[in-house]
């Protein structure tokens, strides 16, 4: 894989993807308390305060109601269907505007729980038990495909535009070294629903590293986007896609969960495979970069626009990452 600036494969090429027995990626989301229902007990319930009360009670069953009604699995359906075909036919005029040759496939609803990633035969280290799995395929049947965007050094906003309209979803991989000019363009992705990783400060290749400085690489970026962002990542990849036994244990140290790779890499004008057939399977994820007209021959529009020539073309959806891992 020849690749510019950009993260190209080093790790021996496996088969096929799944291996031995390792852990799944965590997947435990924070819930968060709701604010604004705590309400007093003490305070006696008389008068006025008697009427709010059976009002927010009255409320409260209206909204059960309307949850149970909303939890039957047919209706439920049937609301999906309809919101997505509306969702459709506004992505179609999106995809007109944008000039995409199809517009993009609608994925399909994300699993009810994540499926047990195991890391790809061939990518173990010595000792992987334990240790975050490394895959470039997440196990599924569905023909979608994830991606995956990685550095940061290009911040186009008509990207951001374009994917908000046309309702692609994708994750950033930041290295801090050429995000921190402008950290504003991230939050703002970030608030489109966009959900941001690791990809060191540095972008240094991990394997010349001692445990001690990979691990400031890793952990210091997963402490500056959790105080910059709110959010401490649970993924994370490694610059150039080449990490040994500390950088999986330096990651998991500092609560990284899985390390997703990639099979295919997308550029303006042409696609890069990892597999000997040059195709895209279920579960595949896509790499890409923020690189501009200096880097490479177009724009992110131009990359976008390629890259989803292909996967509709195959008949894939692009489904969003962190509904699966
Ligand atoms: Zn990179």
């Amino acid at each position: 894989m020849a690749v510019g600036s950009g993260c190209a494969a080093e790790p021996p090429d496996g088969g096929s993807s799944g291996g031995d027995g390792s852990r799944a990626a965590g997947s435990s989301s924070a819930v968060k308390p709701a604010h604004g229902q705590q309400r007093s007990k003490e305070s006696g319930e008389k008068g006025a305060g008697e009427e709010a009360g059976k009002k927010a009670r009255k409320e409260a069953g209206k909204e059960a109601r309307e949850g149970a009604e909303r939890a039957d699995p047919a209706e439920a359906l049937a609301a999906y269907a309809q919101r997505m075909k509306k969702t459709q036919a506004a992505r179609a005029a999106a995809a007109k505007r944008w000039r995409l040759k199809q517009t993009p496939l609608l994925a399909p609803a994300p699993p009810a729980r994540k499926p047990k990633i195991t890391t790809r035969k061939g990518f173990e280290v010595d000792h992987q038990k334990g240790l975050p799995p490394v895959f470039t395929t997440v196990p599924t049947k569905k023909k979608i495909v994830f991606l995956t965007i990685d550095d940061g050094a290009e911040k186009d906003p008509e990207l951001l535009r374009m994917m908000s309209e046309l309702e692609i979803p994708y994750s950033a991989f930041l290295t801090d070294y050429v995000v921190r000019d402008n950290y504003g363009y991230f939050e703002k992705m970030q608030d489109r629903g966009v959900a941001l990783h690791n990809h060191t400060l540095n972008h240094r290749y991990m394997p010349a590293l001692s445990y001690a400085k990979q691990k400031k690489e890793i952990c210091e970026q997963q402490a500056k986007i959790e105080k910059r962002f709110g959010k401490r990542p649970r993924l994370f990849r490694p610059p150039y896609g080449s990490y040994n036994e500390d950088t999986l244990r330096a990651a998991k140290s500092c609560g990284v969960k899985a390390v997703p790779l990639w099979a295919a890499e997308a550029f303006p004008d042409h696609m890069e495979w990892r597999e000997w057939d040059r195709d895209l399977h279920p579960g595949d994820i896509i790499l890409t970069h923020f690189r501009g007209k200096a880097e490479w021959k177009g724009s992110m529009a131009d990359m976008i626009r390629n890259v989803m020539k292909v996967v509709t073309a195959k008949g894939y959806a692009v489904a969003r990452l962190e509904d699966y891992v």
